[in-house]
């Protein structure tokens, strides 16, 4: 096992593979001047003050006082380099076309009458046009699972898709599109199986209209609460009606399927130093074969890309799809800049104790997980791609905000990477987890499905992790595999992405 990973030639400093005490000899020449956490950093060589502190191969910042070689590199040492500029960033550079020869052609799922991506399970799913209907239908949807469901064997579940908006919002602000599409793209989301059915107050600003379109608006598939005369006609209405669809979505069939039928996702949390070193270039080996395969992949989360955006930029196919990645940083950088932050507002407490000292360090890792594709398209937050490939989705990078706008985009299942460990899942999709330590997987040995801590230590490679992760991203597509979120039910809550006025 080694002590110790060095990235590329060019870093000048390397991070520990666990716990090491002061006084090591960690590599030829190199006794380690301090206590250092796994994961952490320490420095190959003397660094001046104002040096640069390089790993990936990139300017993670600049050392505020001098560091000695063998010291440990803590979060307090650094001063940020300014993000990169979006301006004329230079796009088709860095186009690959020699991927990984994806081993499977194929996976079994729910093919889809609109054209779109197919579904990865199938599920009733049970729109809502605002927070007011959640109390009743939670209580339908129970009653839904015990009395009804297990008649119509070939559905998977039955889920409310409940959320915050709908009223006291403003409605027509320009940044409501965002929420709005949200809500309208979930409701198409390829699990549902092309059935809408929409349970709505009544008198609230997000009309059934607005959610699914005036032809959809029928007493076949909307119940309104305020239409019903009391609780036992409104649960008579829901479960009426989630009985009609239940049986037309139990006519659906598992088929075998070409990879370009598939949309994954793939998100990260809870980040460590060694997220960028195993868990996400394992993934991003996947998505590679996935591309590979004639799969759609897509990777998101505005600020743990920012600082790497002219390396996205390089890999874009066109100045269309640079151009659209350029604005949406704009668009971000200025939300950002209103709230008085900017993206050094990111990294966690547990991202630092994980070794991650900076925005910087964390967003290399980060977009380890795209792999190495070409980008062939770059969507707004909930936006449904057109393309086919490797595709950024620009959405908030918290966990619980990026996972709706995915769905919003329509993916099948997620990969969510974890360093430090989070027991994340859906409800409209499965989410397997890929920790990127050992001691991770031994921590949550029934929530984590697989493990890249081996690429850490050196037993194994990236490519041999990213078969693992690429063969369990199909097994799960194909209802073959259930990942531990999905077996447990660990649902997160829908935070749906609402940058615009609440009144
Ligand atoms: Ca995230």
């Amino acid at each position: 096992m080694r002590d110790y990973v060095k990235l590329t030639e060019r870093d000048n400093v390397a991070v520990v593979t666990h716990d090491t005490k002061a006084g090591v000899e960690i590599m030829p020449g190199i006794i380690t001047l301090d206590e250092i956490p796994q994961a952490h950093k320490f420095a190959l060589v003397d660094i001046p003050k104002n040096g640069e502190i390089i790993r990936y191969g990139v300017v993670l910042g600049y050392a505020l006082d001098e560091i000695k070689k063998g010291a440990w590199i803590n979060e307090h040492m650094l001063r940020l380099p300014v993000s990169p500029s979006v301006d004329n960033m230079p796009f088709g550079v860095n186009i690959r076309r020699d991927l990984p020869e994806a081993p499977r052609k194929t996976f079994l799922g729910y093919k889809n009458p609109d054209g779109f991506y197919a579904g990865t399970r199938n599920i009733l799913g049970i729109q809502t046009t605002v927070q007011c209907v959640q109390g009743v239908l939670d209580v339908a949807v129970e009653r839904i699972k015990k009395e009804l469901l297990p008649k119509y064997p070939n559905v998977d579940d039955v889920t409310a898709v409940t959320h915050a908006y709908g009223c006291g919002v403003a409605i027509k602000a320009p940044n409501a599109k965002f929420p709005i599409r949200a809500l309208q793209n979930i409701a198409r989301h390829p699990n549902f199986g092309g059935q809408l059915m929409v349970v709505s107050l009544g008198c609230e600003k997000l009309t059934v209209d607005m959610l699914v379109g005036e032809e959809n608006n029928t007493p076949d598939n909307v119940v309104v609460l305020q239409d019903c005369k009391g609780f036992e006609a409104m649960m008579n209405a829901i479960m009426s009606m989630a009985e009609k669809k239940l049986q037309i979505l139990n006519q659906r069939r598992r088929e075998e399927l070409p990879l370009s039928e598939l949309l994954i996702g793939m998100q990260c949390g809870g980040s460590d130093a060694f997220s960028g070193v195993s868990a996400n270039p394992s993934a991003g080996y996947a998505a590679d074969m996935l591309v590979q395969g004639g799969a759609t992949v897509m990777f998101s989360e505005v600020t743990e890309v920012r600082d790497g955006v002219h390396l996205i930029a390089e890999r874009c196919i066109n100045s269309e799809v640079r151009d659209k990645l350029a604005n949406e940083m704009r668009w971000y950088d200025e939300y950002l800049r209103e709230g008085e932050v900017d993206r050094s507002a990111n990294p966690t407490p547990g991202n630092k104790k994980g070794g991650l000292s900076n925005i910087v360090e964390k967003a290399m890792g980060s977009i380890a997980k795209s792999g190495t594709s070409p980008i062939v398209e770059v969507l707004s937050p909930a936006e449904r791609p057109t393309k086919h490939g490797m595709i950024y989705a620009a959405t908030p990078a918290s966990d619980i905000v990026c996972g709706p706008c995915q769905l919003a985009s329509g993916i099948g299942l997620q990969v969510f990477m974890t360093g430090r460990g989070t027991p994340y899942g859906l409800a409209i999709a499965p989410v397997i987890k890929v920790c990127s330590r050992n001691e991770m997987k031994e921590q949550w040995p029934d929530i984590i499905d697989i493990s890249a801590g081996s690429v850490v230590t050196g037993e194994k490679n990236i490519s041999d992790v990213g078969t693992e992760i690429f063969n369990f991203i199909l097994d799960v597509a194909s209802g073959i595999k259930k990942p531990y979120a999905e077996k447990y039910n660990l649902h997160n809550y829908l935070c749906i992405f609402n940058p615009a006025p609440i009144t």
